[in-house]
């Protein structure tokens, strides 16, 4: 079946499927309906379509990727990403904007033209969104989605999922407070509905994040900067004038 050529609603289906296995949502037709914003009768004609070309296997209501599927998926989400790459590190275009522009790059980007980019990128593991690129390895990053932490932890935000990438207004709002991946801030409050109060570093301005958003934000535990303490802790150690006297 066809890898090689230019099929847009195909790869759009199998990337959705990806993205959906890779955010840990159980993948049946209602979630591809929401996420491609396409009818139901839509996406029940392509699934079937799909079906029929190798592409996907239905279990009950589930749909998994054939390994044809996940092959096709994989490599049009590695283009996807290294297209955000190039377009943030390279072009300058704004964090928030490099997914839609993205979506147009990745399915004309040929296998050989991603190889360069990879290597003109210096091999980048993931997106500007901290999804991490296929075929550069296991993603060896323990993440918990912000969600889970607790008031006084402090965390740094590593990975923003691919249902907030379509969302111009969350990005705005996280490119906003300045709460990028990279980012790390201190959970300074939550509230009894589970919104989060987080104090972003080192700016120390607050922001609220809703419960909903704080699933989609993938964070790393921050250890409280003792990189930053190591040398105030040092600083006594300038014993070395009274070394120097001596
Ligand atoms: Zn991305």
């Amino acid at each position: 079946m066809p890898g090689d050529g230019f099929h847009p609603p195909i790869e759009e289906y199998l990337e959705a499927v990806h993205e959906l296995e890779e955010e840990g949502t159980p993948v049946i037709q209602a979630r591809l309906v929401e996420r491609l914003d396409h009818s139901a009768p839509a996406v029940s004609e392509m699934v079937r379509r799909l079906r029929d070309a190798g592409y996907l296997e239905t279990a009950g209501r589930t749909l998994t990727l054939t390994d044809t599927g996940r092959c096709l998926a994989e490599s049009v989400v590695r283009k996807h990403r290294l297209a955000e790459r190039l377009l943030t590190d390279v072009i300058g275009l704004p964090w928030a904007n490099a997914h839609v522009e993205a979506c147009r790059w990745e399915h004309v980007i040929s296998d050989d033209v991603a190889g360069r980019l990879e290597v003109l990128l210096g091999h980048p593991t993931t997106c500007p969104h901290g999804n991490p690129i296929p075929g550069t390895g296991p993603d060896l990053r323990r993440l918990t989605p912000l969600s889970q932490a607790r008031p006084g932890e402090r965390v740094r935000l590593e990975r923003v999922t691919e249902q907030i990438e379509i969302d111009g207004e969350a990005l705005e709002y996280l490119s906003e407070h300045g709460w990028v991946p990279g980012a790390e801030a201190v959970v300074s409050s939550r509230a009894p509905d589970g919104t989060l109060t987080l104090t972003i570093e080192p700016a120390g301005r607050g922001m609220a994040v809703s419960p909903a958003l704080a699933q989609q934000l993938h964070v790393a535990s921050a250890v409280a900067a003792p990189t930053v303490a190591a040398p105030t802790v040092a600083a006594p150690t300038v014993a070395a004038p009274t070394v120097a006297t001596a």
